[in-house]
This record gives structure tokens, C-alpha cells and sequence, in this order.
């Protein structure tokens, strides 16, 4: 039960820094189409060589 427990809370430090990244972007929507969670797409942000790039679910898994 203990390795569950662990397994929670380093799921929860994830959590909060992938809020922070959000919050620190003032708008979120895709590098390539400029769509963003208004337009109903879940967004995903991705690193790359030139930074942390956002994408949406359909521009995501074309990279
Ligand atoms: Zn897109």
C-alpha cells in the first residue's frame, strides 16, 4: 500500500507543475493552427529543441 501511496503523490507534483506551465502561458492554443482549448481541443505541450511548444490533439501526433 505504501508503493500506491508514493505512486499518488509524485502523481500529484506532476499535476501542479503542468498547471503552472498553463497558467504561465497567456493563451493556450496550438503552434500549428492556433486552435485552443475554446475551440474544444485538448492541448498538449511538448518539448522541443526551441522550448516548450503547445499543440493541439490533432497537430500533437504529426511531431
Ligand atoms: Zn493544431
Amino acid at each position: 500500500m505504501q508503493g500506491v501511496k508514493q505512486e499518488i503523490i509524485q502523481n500529484m507534483q506532476i499535476l501542479k507543475k503542468t498547471q503552472n506551465i498553463q497558467t504561465s502561458v497567456s493563451r493556450v492554443e496550438c503552434y500549428v493552427c492556433g486552435k485552443g482549448l475554446e475551440d474544444g481541443h485538448s492541448i498538449s505541450a511538448k518539448t522541443l529543441a526551441n522550448g516548450i511548444v503547445l499543440f493541439c490533439d490533432v497537430h500533437y501526433s504529426l511531431q
